[in-house]
């Protein structure tokens, strides 16, 4: 019988001793706990774990381990999921799982409503604590026990779409400005983004005239794959870490996660993005910014 509410949040605050537990577990099994998030599981009484968010590697180097990476990345059709509250403080839980993805590099959070046994509350935002990922509530309830989490779907998409977009953006100045590295970006809930490049010499109108050829490869219906390639060969591949302010996503195995658009472009991302181009809505180059004597800012918006 795991232990629920009140009781699994006292557990969760005893993740020390869980932790040194469930390393042991680990190293008997052939595991290396790589990043231990002992915090984030559901607890038995005598304060074992009965299930938990575990990185781990193999040791016995035979065996092929499928090492857990955002549940976002695994499922990316999972927007609706029953989950355990395991932690909780006013206005905040921390969830035995979570599909909800955390936003970084630019990117905004996933939003979603969280329905509980005594209503619903709106998740609005997530903050990290080492491993463990604080959703944020927009009432100061101290939630417990079992809950429903509907991911809001519209906002998602907007950010998948637009997140697609940068990515096609970031290929095409790449491509017709000399390697030109993103300095920065920014992924809005409300349809817009902006991109910042390292573009001492760019015409403005230059990169204005790439509108079209976004559009042009949104309606293309190119396909988007995900991958992961091991650190070594993220840094070894030419153009592959595209972001000089960003480092590559972390995974817990050390590998890095590749975002590819069709033959046009592959770089490492740890974001939300289409699987096609053409679910994408058009974009339109809203405005254009020197930011400095290298930055140049390109906003762009969903038409
Ligand atoms: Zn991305």
């Amino acid at each position: 019988m795991p232990v629920r509410g009140r009781e699994a949040r006292h557990t969760a605050f005893r993740a020390g001793t869980a932790r040194r537990w469930h390393n042991q577990q680990n190293e008997q099994n052939g595991y290396q706990v790589v990043r231990p998030s002992a915090a984030q599981g559901i607890f038995y009484q005598d304060g074992s774990l009965k299930e938990c968010v575990c990185w781990v590697y193999s040791v016995n180097s035979s065996e092929d381990i499928k090492v857990p990476h955002y549940l976002c990345h695994e499922q990316p059709d999972l927007l609706d999921f029953e989950t355990t509250v395991i932690a909780s403080r006013p206005g905040a839980v921390v969830l035995a799982r979570s599909a909800l993805h955390p936003g970084g590099g630019g990117q905004v959070p996933d939003a979603a409503t969280l329905t509980h046994a005594h209503g619903a509350a709106r998740i609005t935002g997530i903050a990290a604590e080492g491993d463990v990922l604080w959703h944020l509530l927009d009432e100061p309830l101290e939630l417990s026990g079992d809950v429903h989490v509907a991911i809001d779907a519209a906002r998602r998409s907007t950010v998948a779409q637009l997140h697609t977009g940068t990515h096609i953006l970031n290929a095409l100045v790449y491509q017709r400005f000399a390697g030109a590295l993103v300095t920065g970006a920014q992924i809005n809930a409300d349809g817009t983004a902006r991109m910042d490049f390292d573009l001492p010499e760019a015409d403005n109108d230059a990169l204005r005239l790439l509108e079209e050829p976004v559009n042009e490869v949104i309606r293309s219906a190119m396909d988007v794959r995900t991958y992961y390639v091991s650190a070594t060969e993220a840094k070894s591949t030419e153009g592959l870490i595209r972001s000089l302010s960003v480092a590559p996503p972390p995974t817990p195995d050390g590998t890095v996660r590749i975002v590819e658009i069709g033959d046009l472009d592959r770089q490492a991302c740890g974001g939300t993005h289409l699987t096609n181009t053409a679910q994408s809505r058009p974009i339109r180059i809203a405005k254009i910014e020197n930011k400095g004597r290298r930055n140049r800012r390109v906003r762009i918006e969903l038409v």
